[in-house]
């Protein structure tokens, strides 16, 4: 019997997986719906996320599916919130998981149960119409989420305490309306703080983001038009990125993200180039810049009654509101600080999943990761492994190896991200993605499918790394797994080519990207 915590992505995937593997899943959900984070609400709800009405997803429909289950073909190819909500319930209604979600039942507490150095079960005690209930479970799954607790550091901007202007987390943002004539400062350049910025530029007197750190910005539609992740997160450029000498792999980097505009020139230009951050995904953000409605400016060196000074920026600016995109903390608060311990918005699991230190493997967190690629076939893949590991098919090493990894893990992502607010939870997705999928026996090999089926094995090393890869063998083999592969350039066509039919030009990007990169790694190979 395994308890699952929230119904969002991580938890449906986690309560599918747990049927397939045969264990016996109750999930906890205390709202009334399915959906998390992508259920949006127009009334701001305590403890669950808050959408603004206009998100869309930063990743493609085809980089986001789940690996047995592709978004219907006439989806459009970025899923505005609604949609990909719409996708979460075909899923639920197609594995028939509504049946084992216990809705508005909050779960309070978990703990480890008298035996659990035997048995690794757990107490879970859970609350419904203000009734408690205990349970016995004997392994649990926290599909919780981070993005219920703003963080909101007031003290990091010095005067705060006497700005005399309205300000607020980006989580209560909900219409642009509010902006309507006013002087608009946004705090942060995450994705929130870019989408606010541009909504309230067509609305607000003035615009301007100060960011201390800058950011790579991509464009959705990215070379030749093609989603951006697409062309990214393929086996050929990932083994480029990961073998690729330092100096090299970061010019690589520098070169695609500044093709579409200079960062410099725009003030966006990381303060770091060298470290990777989250990029963020904005189609607009270069032209209202270019068009003046939203100005740069770095970080906050203190705020006045009536306005705001910028760190090497002699003249103060009104401001009229600010809004604080600064990002979520994370918490467990119905887990003991001995078995997840959060500490600068990070938990030390072993692939992000296991704690290292209980005797029995029995609790896993899921989704607790940002990966530069789509969060869903992420979680997915993390509560096959899971379950399987529940059912003693998998084994997890000795804990003085988990942590070992864990804290070499930390010290490469100082190396490579910087340790700033939650970066060390960012991963090279496809490489996740295959260290998991081969501790489950369900990493393609594409040397083996060459002999046997030349056609798909190209299609995946040159291709898109998209989740049906790893429905092709291994346990939860899916019969349609190489068929979503071989169409899924037509499930991208099929939403935008809507005067002209579709014709056979599906493997253009593939023979692009097959071309491009040939180029590149010969010319890698001989100019060194
Ligand atoms: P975020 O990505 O965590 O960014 C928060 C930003 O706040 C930081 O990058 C930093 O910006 C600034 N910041 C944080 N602490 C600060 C401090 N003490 N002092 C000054 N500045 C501070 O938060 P978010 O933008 O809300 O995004 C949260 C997650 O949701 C991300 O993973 C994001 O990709 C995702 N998201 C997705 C969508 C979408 O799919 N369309 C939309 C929105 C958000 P600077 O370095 O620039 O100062």
């Amino acid at each position: 019997r395994v308890a699952m915590v929230g119904a969002g992505v991580s938890g449906l995937a986690a309560t599918k997986c747990c049927l397939a593997e045969g264990l016996e899943p109750t999930c906890f959900e205390q709202s009334q719906d399915i959906g998390g984070l992508w259920r949006y609400t127009e009334h701001i709800e305590a403890g669950r996320p808050s959408l603004y009405p206009s998100v869309i997803s930063n990743t493609s429909k085809e980089m986001s599916a789940f690996s047995d289950f592709p978004f219907p073909e006439h989806f459009p190819v970025f899923l505005p919130n609604a949609l990909l909500l719409d996708y979460l319930r075909r899923y639920a209604e197609h594995f028939s998981l509504r049946e084992h979600i216990r809705f508005g039942t909050t779960v309070v507490s978990i703990r480890k149960h008298p035996d659990f150095a035997t048995t690794g079960r757990w107490n879970v005690v859970t609350e419904a119409e203000g009734k408690q209930t205990s349970h016995v479970f004997d392994a649990v799954m926290v599909c919780s989420g981070s993005f219920s607790e703003p963080s909101l550091p007031l003290q990091c901007f010095p005067g705060m305490e006497r700005f005399r202007g309205q300000y607020f987390h980006s989580r209560q943002y909900k219409h642009p309306d509010v902006f309507q004539g006013k002087r608009v400062l946004v705090v942060g350049m995450g994705n929130s703080g870019a989408d606010i910025a541009v909504e309230a530029s067509r609305v607000a007197a003035k615009v301007t983001i100060s960011t201390t750190r800058g950011a790579w910005l991509l464009s959705r539609v990215f070379e030749h038009g093609y989603p951006w992740d697409m062309i990214l997160n393929t086996r050929l450029m990932s083994l480029i990125k990961t073998n690729l000498p330092g100096p090299l792999s970061w010019w690589l980097i520098n070169y695609k993200v500044n093709r579409w505009f200079s960062h410099e020139n725009y003030g966006l230009q990381p303060e770091n180039s060298w470290l990777v951050r989250e990029p963020l995904l904005n189609d607009d953000l270069p032209s209202y810049i270019l068009t003046g409605r939203i100005t740069i400016r770095p970080g906050v060196k203190e705020f006045k009654d009536n306005s705001v000074l910028f760190h090497n920026c002699p003249e103060e600016e009104p401001v009229d509101i600010v809004v604080f995109c600064t990002g979520y903390t994370i918490s467990f608060p119905f887990l003991e600080e001995s078995v997840v311990r959060v500490e600068n918005k990070h938990a030390s699991l072993y692939k992000y999943v296991f704690p290292t230190h209980l005797q029995q493997p029995t609790l896993a967190v899921l989704g607790l990761i940002k990966p530069l690629g789509g969060i869903m076939p992420v979680s997915e893949m993390q509560a096959r492994w899971v379950s399987r590991v529940f059912k003693g098919l998998c084994q997890l090493p000795p804990q003085s190896v988990m942590e070992k990894e864990v804290n070499e893990k930390k010290k490469n992502q100082i190396q490579w991200f910087g340790l700033t607010f939650d970066e060390v939870l960012k991963t090279e997705w496809l490489v996740y993605l295959d260290t998991l999928a081969s501790f489950i026996g369900a990493k393609p090999s594409v040397l083996g499918l060459l002999c046997t089926d030349p056609r798909l094995a190209l299609t995946i090393f040159f291709g898109p790394c998209s989740p049906y890869q790893y429905r092709l063998g291994g346990p939860g083999r899916w019969e349609g797994a190489r068929q979503a592969i071989l169409t899924q350039w037509d499930r991208v066509l099929k939403p935008t080519r809507t005067r002209v039919p579709a014709g056979s030009s599906s493997s253009f990007p593939c023979l692009l990207t097959v071309v491009g990169f040939l180029l590149l790694l010969a010319a890698v190979i001989f100019g060194f």
